[in-house]
């Protein structure tokens, strides 16, 4: 199956739109940012610019511009969404249109390398047995005199990274890989990531030890989305596809057009249309309604304990100082009486206190650690989780670990009645 970056990225975001994209194939629901429009609208005039220079039409930057606001009123539509409200469909026009005015000033006339194509697609096997496949779309591909091959990517995002997220992008090393099995002659390729909105280059490459890694860490992604794609095959109930493909609940999900079959905003999605009669009888609203109340209710008694345990413990004080004034063991009450015990104990350094190194590694010396130290259950479900030993141990440790159902229910405050 072929992978993009695009396609891993999104797993990596949440994986329940994974699979409602790439498994069960929904279609996107008629739904775009504007961020994105003016993305693409933009990439549209710098190919156009770049595939005219191939058979020698040179534009100017008023070319361009008549060319992104024909296409610009062509292509835009009511549907397209302005999430942050502060700003106008103007001002992302104009933004646009600024990238590309820079862009122009910055570069033309255009003939330092030549455009070998635009917007080309790639399709590459990521290993040797070609069992991994990858596939992309680079903006635009050059070469100079030199002989050496340009990956140029155009960005119009408002977030500009650093040059170590460059020298480690994945999307970016991808190409590399791609133009590499396309041209194996290309010794010298240069990663170009032109961060529009900034008028910013940042430039970046690969060694061939960063490839391999990359190369390492895509296939053991795609061997994880792989697996996850059979345990949902074989999940034959269909019960368990929340657990395999999880929401993840960001940021992103603002611009994110699946909501309506998202778990984590259906509900809300439903229950929002109701009128408010019916809204407070829904049963999913009841039962929540019930659960914050009897949090509410909760918290006022923990906070009442927490009063009465504090109170307790200045009368113990009081009563081991009567004790000792009178030199008595015991105290009678009317109905009670309080025994005072006398005693040492021993403390030991805690978890991050001085002294807990040496101590740990005197009794470990001794070969007495497993007589005192406990499992901590959750410390070694992270490291499964995040597989940070190795794989052989982990096979071995995952073999005594039993999988078993656990739904946790937390209350989460809702933006619009917060305080
Ligand atoms: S709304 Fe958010 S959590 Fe839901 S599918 Fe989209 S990205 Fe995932």
């Amino acid at each position: 199956m072929l992978y993009s970056n695009s396609k891993l990225s999104t797993y990596e975001n949440c994986p329940w739109r994974y699979k409602l994209v790439y498994i069960d194939k929904i279609e996107k629901p008629e739904k775009q940012g504007i961020e994105a429009f003016m993305g693409s609208m933009v990439h549209d005039v710098l190919e156009k610019c770049h595939k005219d220079l191939i058979v020698a039409h040179r534009n100017t930057v008023d070319d361009l511009i008549r060319f992104y606001n024909i296409q610009w009123d062509k292509e835009w539509t009511d549907e397209i969404q302005i999430v942050r409200k502060q700003y106008k469909k103007e001002d992302y026009k104009n933004s646009g249109e600024k990238c590309i005015r820079d862009y122009f000033t910055r570069y033309a006339p255009f003939d330092k390398t030549r455009t070998i194509a635009t917007e080309m697609m790639v399709n590459f096997p990521i290993d040797e047995e070609k069992k991994y496949l990858g596939t992309g779309f680079i903006d635009r591909l050059d070469i100079s005199r030199d002989n050496t091959y340009e990956i140029h990517d155009y960005k119009t995002s408002r977030n500009l990274p650093t040059q170590e997220k460059a020298d480690s992008d994945r999307q970016l090393g991808l190409y590399h890989i791609a133009v590499q099995t396309k041209w194996p002659d290309a010794r010298d390729i240069k990663l170009i990531w032109h961060y529009l909105i900034f008028d910013k280059e940042l430039l970046s490459s690969r060694t061939s030890g960063q490839v391999k890694q990359l190369k390492t860490e895509v296939m053991s992604l795609i061997d994880e989305i792989e697996e996850k794609t059979k345990e949902l095959e074989e999940d034959s109930k269909g019960t368990a596809a929340q657990k395999i493909f999880p929401a993840n609940e960001t940021t992103l999900c603002d611009w994110c057009e699946f909501q309506g079959q998202c778990p984590k905003f259906r509900h809300s999605i439903i229950v929002e249309a109701l009128p408010e009669n019916e809204y407070l009888k829904e049963p999913g609203v009841k039962l929540v309604n019930k659960l914050a109340d009897l949090s509410v209710k909760k918290g006022e008694i923990e906070a009442q304990v927490e009063e009465i345990e504090e109170e307790m413990g200045k009368i113990k004080e009081a009563i081991a100082a009567y004790a000792d004034k009178n030199k008595l063991d015991t105290i009678e009450g009317k109905n009670c009486s309080a025994s005072i015990n006398r005693k040492n104990i021993l403390k030991f350094p805690g978890k991050n206190e001085d002294g807990r190194q040496e101590l740990e590694s005197i009794i470990k010396k001794e070969d007495k650690w497993q007589e005192v130290s406990t499992l901590d259950n959750h410390a070694l479900s992270r490291v499964v989780s995040s597989k940070s030993w190795p794989a052989k141990l982990l096979d071995k440790i995952l073999s005594f670990g039993r999988k078993e159902s656990k739904v946790e229910v937390r209350l989460k405050q809702m933006k619009d009645s917060e305080e």
